[in-house]
């Protein structure tokens, strides 16, 4: 029925893509029927995109059974596949990837009023169920109106060259560059490599947590995508280089008081992603003794932040380039990048900035800073994070430990504490009064009001630190999206104190878009990120 419905094959035959919107994806047997037929079509398209719908999702196991029960054996090696990638039931956008991203499939999670006006999509043929007739949907294809509709549009036609520049190899940069390597193309990475490791090195392991609020606003609904994505882009990493250890965030009991409790309890999420623990079970999960309780996310990971970027630049078609960028330029179809000895250094048709704050320079003396846009806005916030003997912290906890401050599990020997918050400056380095602030906060997390004195009549010679500059925007959003007036030229900055959580996301946003996919992202958030 749905094939007749849709004219397939014929309606997908000797086309680069086709994507399909389902209002509801029901148990998702139809996604296996369409998967299974494209695979056997000889002249299938090269990219098969799924988007549906669903007010909510059904546990993995449950799935399993019920589509083992409905599909023939010969179907059952694709149903593990989708049960294996299958996602929590957390309202939002999830993206599940088949056949080396060949086929994908993403689901809008939550009420149908809710989600469909949020899909940013531009669908070939819409599936509305048995029932009722297919429909072609020129609704997803009007005139541009948001800057997500203009996103929908940027996809590189099919003869294009499939080649980009990416200046900046940090967490944003490296993430861009494996999304696009991923997907085929050849990117250029341009940073100070010698400079970012010294600079980096001693950024030994970070926090990828997510953040909830009362009201689910976008902040939360922007890092839980982006965590979600970053745990399915990055599943094949090893421990060493992300531990997926979870994270408490204590009940705070000064400042601004949230009652934690209420707070999960209104938000009604799988208890696999969150729940509220009491200072009994806290302990537990930390293995130390913890004087409250909190909110608990067992998702939540410890990373290798410059081990992670190394892998993702290894990706085969990233090349690496020791360049400083002093500025770019669009010539005849072509984004040129100059260095600072006025040389230039790279070409390509794509080039995405991800050199943090210092985009902002690059783009003003390219002469493409507009006055009074968010990016002009941009302003760094230094801090430091300080690194302990994990003796000293009875061995430090077993997950992350956070509320003012956090503390990650013992890498090593070595706990990082974490950290401080400095307006300004164009480098930084640990000082004493930074770590003090810093072991202040995590004693005050384990209950251990020694600590601060322990430390107080050492050296700075004995503290170990690391200190960098944050990169943020106005209410703290990033930008992810292509500059506005420009063509070709694309952004990713501005990730504040929530690199690791949303750069995957960010890579993915703008690979999709450049390869005329399906945005994992809602059209709300995507057009306020987006926004320049
Ligand atoms: C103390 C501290 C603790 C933190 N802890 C966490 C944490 O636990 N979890 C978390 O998610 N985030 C954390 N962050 C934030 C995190 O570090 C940032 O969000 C993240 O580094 C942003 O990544 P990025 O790639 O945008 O920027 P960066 O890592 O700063 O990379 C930008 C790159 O661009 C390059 N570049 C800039 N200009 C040029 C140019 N002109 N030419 C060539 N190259 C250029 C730079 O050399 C640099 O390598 C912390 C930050 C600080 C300061």
């Amino acid at each position: 029925m749905l094939f007749a419905r849709l004219g397939l094959p014929e309606a997908w035959q000797a086309r680069a893509r086709y994507t399909l919107l389902m209002m509801d994806l029901r148990d998702g047997e139809s996604f296996i029927r369409l998967w299974e037929r494209w695979k056997q079509d000889p002249r299938r398209p090269d990219r098969l995109h799924v988007v549906a719908l669903s007010a909510s999702l059904v546990d993995a196991s449950v799935l399993r059974a019920q589509l083992r029960a409905q599909t023939p054996l010969s179907l059952h090696a694709l149903v593990e596949q989708l049960v294996a990638q299958w996602p929590l039931n957390l309202p939002g956008t999830h993206r599940l990837e088949f056949e080396g991203l060949a086929v994908t499939l993403t689901i809008a999670v939550g009420p149908p009023e809710v989600t469909l006006p949020r899909l940013a999509v531009s669908a070939d043929a819409i599936w509305r169920g048995e029932e009722l007739p297919a429909e072609f949907p020129d609704h997803c294809l009007r005139a541009p109106v948001s800057p997500t509709d203009n996103m929908l549009r940027l996809a590189i036609a099919p003869h294009e060259v499939r080649h980009a520049v990416v200046v900046g190899a940090g967490i944003a940069g490296a993430s861009v560059a494996h999304a696009l390597a991923l997907r085929g193309w050849r990117v250029q990475v341009l940073d100070l490599s010698v400079r970012r490791q010294q600079e980096h090195a001693a950024h030994v392991a970070a926090a990828l947590t997510p953040m909830v609020t009362r009201d689910d606003d976008m902040r939360a609904r922007l890092s839980r995508a982006g965590g979600m994505r970053a745990h399915a882009r990055w599943s094949h990493l090893s421990e060493d280089i992300l531990w997926q250890c979870g994270a408490l965030q204590l009940q705070r009991v000064s400042g601004r008081i949230v009652d934690l409790k209420s707070l999960v309890a209104g938000l009604s999420f799988p208890t696999e992603w969150i729940r509220y623990v009491d200072t009994a079970e806290a302990s537990d999960l930390a293995g130390l003794p913890l004087n409250r309780g909190g909110l608990f996310f067992p998702t939540a990971a410890r990373i290798r932040p410059e081990r992670l970027i190394e892998t993702l630049l290894a990706t085969q078609g990233v090349e690496r380039l020791e360049v400083y960028v002093e500025r770019v330029e669009r010539v005849d179809g072509q984004w040129h990048v100059w260095d600072a000895q006025g040389e230039i250094c790279a070409v390509a048709p794509r080039l995405i900035l991800a050199g943090a704050v210092d985009t902002q320079d690059i783009l003003r003396r390219s002469a493409l800073l507009a006055p009074r846009t968010r990016l002009s806005e941009m302003h760094a916030l230094g801090g430091e994070i300080t690194i302990l003997p994990e003796r000293i912290l009875a061995g430090g906890p077993r997950c992350i430990v956070s509320g003012d401050g956090y503390i990650l599990p013992s890498l090593e020997g070595q706990c990082v504490v974490g950290s401080s918050y400095v307006h300004g400056g164009k480098r930084m380095l640990p000082t004493m009064a930074g770590a003090l602030g810093n072991i202040e906060r995590a004693a005050d997390l384990l209950g251990q009001a020694q600590l601060p004195a322990m430390f107080n009549n050492l050296g700075q010679a004995h503290l170990n630190g690391w200190a960098g500059r944050r990169a943020v925007l106005p209410s703290r959003i990033p930008f992810v999206g292509p500059l506005a007036n420009t063509e070709g030229l694309w952004v990713a900055s501005g990730f504040a104190s929530r690199g690791l959580t949303w750069s995957s996301l960010a890579g993915d946003l703008i690979a999709a878009a450049l390869n005329g996919e399906p945005l994992p992202l809602e059209r709300d958030i995507m057009d306020k990120i987006s926004q320049t």
